[in-house]
């Protein structure tokens, strides 16, 4: 296949221009701002080709954002609670009404398929509107106490949060982060990926255009080391919410420990598709093609780990690879294309060292997309290694791409054996008929998310995150409002007798 008609930079120029007004940089305060720091390059990932360049933000912008958000968080809570929230539902409806041209910026940046930016985009609108109406929903309790005091519990927010996001869903990941601590009273400094910083800009001056206070969606665009560490030492910045590789994971948490102060972790994972025999096998294939293969693998809760039922574990891997031929990988921007390339030059490297190492350990390497694979570019076909044993590397590392090991287990104690020995505990599936064992399955297995006869439904109105090295903390559902706000107690003495207590006298008794 040619990589003839790829036409990403032209888009990204187009996108640029349109939503960006023409440059590229961090948004602070309401207006670009080219960064000062060393030059960045952008690759179109269907082609390997030079796509754009920009400057790394530096220091004195990352500052420079860090104290306008502090100073936006001020006026944001001074609106009432209602107000905010229309607000957001606004953000919300900028966001559809740029709904293609962020599209198209998202497609051209990560050679993510089109109808797939597409859907992302219309969940980051979703999202908007969830949030917008938890804004005057945010509410406190009174608590009984055996004293004579009045005692409420106002949750109030954090200040300011820093959100540091990954390349492989950028708007996706900025809205998934951003807007409940928005709804919870917050602003928010954005350092999204250096890879894929163009739509997270575009998102940032879409808040201000919705009538947002210019500054509470600050985002600096820029390398980690960089832009990333001096966020994290700004004072301004009083929580992180991170989506990322463990390493750099852990880095961050260790910074905000030494800060002491709060932050929620989504990291990686390696999660168990496990499919019994019992199972509707074309629904699990179709299942587990859409665990591994969408977003080119490129997501935290890839199904990377298949592990089938002995019985039917050759036939299952046959019929997968078949389907998996027939996946259309092709020029990303064109709507029917299913696959496209991975996003960089990094992970492209990452992704084909790890398939040779499983190789080279013996697994059977199934890949034969049926109208071939572009030459040029970060492209990496559907891919199934069989044959591999669960302390492989391809089963223990994360690939974070096309690329599934396939486990056979012999009964339902060692799936959940296999499925739980990793460090990670992010998601997983089951495919059965059995019910029992369905609800057996699902409470065994260590992981944050799990599904049942499918594969990778995630809502913004339910808790999503990790168990062990996948990350801790909740950031989607009523969690987050309690993970982006913290608990204020106010101790009111009234004057009522101690020993009795406030309200815990009985109606009519006492005067
Ligand atoms: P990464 O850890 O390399 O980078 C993530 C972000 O952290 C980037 O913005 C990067 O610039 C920043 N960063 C790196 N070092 C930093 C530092 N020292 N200080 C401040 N910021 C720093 O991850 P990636 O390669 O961009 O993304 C892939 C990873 O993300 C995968 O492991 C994937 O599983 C994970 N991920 C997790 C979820 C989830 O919700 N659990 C979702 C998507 C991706």
């Amino acid at each position: 296949m040619a990589n003839a008609g790829f036409a990403a930079a032209a888009v990204a120029a187009r996108g640029v221009a349109a939503l960006l007004g023409g440059r590229v940089g961090s948004v602070v305060d309401g207006q670009v701002v080219e960064g000062q720091g060393a030059a960045i390059g952008l690759d179109d990932p269907a082609t390997g080709l030079p796509l754009l360049g920009y400057a790394d933000a530096g220091a004195a912008v990352a500052r420079q954002a860090a104290a306008g958000a502090a100073r936006a968080q001020r006026a944001w809570i001074a609106l009432s609670a209602a107000e905010r929230g229309r607000r957001i539902w606004a953000f919300g409806a900028a966001i559809r009404a740029e709904a293609e041209a962020l599209a198209l910026l998202e497609c051209a940046n990560t050679g993510k398929p089109l109808r797939d930016c597409r859907g992302e985009v219309a969940r980051v609108a979703e999202m908007a509107e969830y949030w917008a109406g938890w804004c005057d929903k945010v509410e406190g309790r009174v608590v009984s106490v055996p004293s004579g005091h009045f005692v409420t519990v106002r949750r109030e927010p954090m200040g300011v949060v820093l959100a540091i996001t990954p390349w492989n869903a950028p708007l996706f990941t900025a809205g998934w982060n951003v807007l409940p601590a928005l709804a919870a009273g917050n602003a928010v400094v954005l350092k999204p990926s250096e890879y894929t910083p163009l739509t997270s800009a575009a998102f940032g001056l879409l808040a201000v255009k919705a009538g947002l206070p210019a500054g509470l969606v600050q985002v600096v665009a820029g390398n980690g080391a960089t832009s990333g560490e001096a966020l994290l030492g700004a004072p301004e910045v009083a929580m992180v919410t991170f989506v990322g590789g463990a390493a750099s994971g852990a880095r961050i948490a260790g910074a905000c420990a030494a800060r002491m102060i709060p932050c929620v972790m989504e990291l990686g994972g390696k999660s168990a598709n496990i499919v019994f025999a019992d199972a509707d096998l074309p629904a699990a294939v179709q299942g587990a093609q859409q665990a591994i293969f969408a977003g080119s693998g490129q997501s935290c809760v890839a199904g990377s780990r298949l592990l089938v039922q002995r019985s039917v574990h050759d036939r299952f891997v046959a019929m997968l690879a078949e389907a998996s031929s027939r996946i259309r990988l092709g020029d990303p921007l064109d709507g029917a294309t299913e696959a496209g390339p991975v996003c960089n030059a990094r992970q492209f490297a990452h992704v084909r060292g790890l398939v040779e190492a499983g190789a080279a350990a013996g697994a059977d390497v199934f890949t034969a997309p049926r109208g071939g694979v572009p030459e040029a570019g970060f492209w990496v076909p559907p891919t199934i290694l069989a044959g591999v044993t669960n302390d492989a590397r391809v089963a223990q590392e994360e690939i974070f791409g096309p690329v599934v090991a396939a486990i056979p287990f012999e009964d339902e104690a060692e799936a959940i054996a296999i499925a739980n020995a990793t460090p990670f505990g992010l998601a997983g599936a089951a495919w059965t008929r059995d019910v029992g064992r369905a609800h057996r399955v699902a409470a065994a297995v260590r992981a944050g998310t799990f599904w049942i006869n499918g594969y990778r439904t995630i809502h913004v109105s339910v808790p999503f995150g990790g168990f062990g090295a996948s990350g801790h903390g909740r950031s989607s559902g009523q969690e987050a409002l309690m993970a982006y706000t913290q608990a204020k107690a106010v101790w009111v003495e009234t004057g009522v007798e101690p020993a009795l207590g406030f309200g815990h006298r009985p109606a009519g008794v006492g005067g």
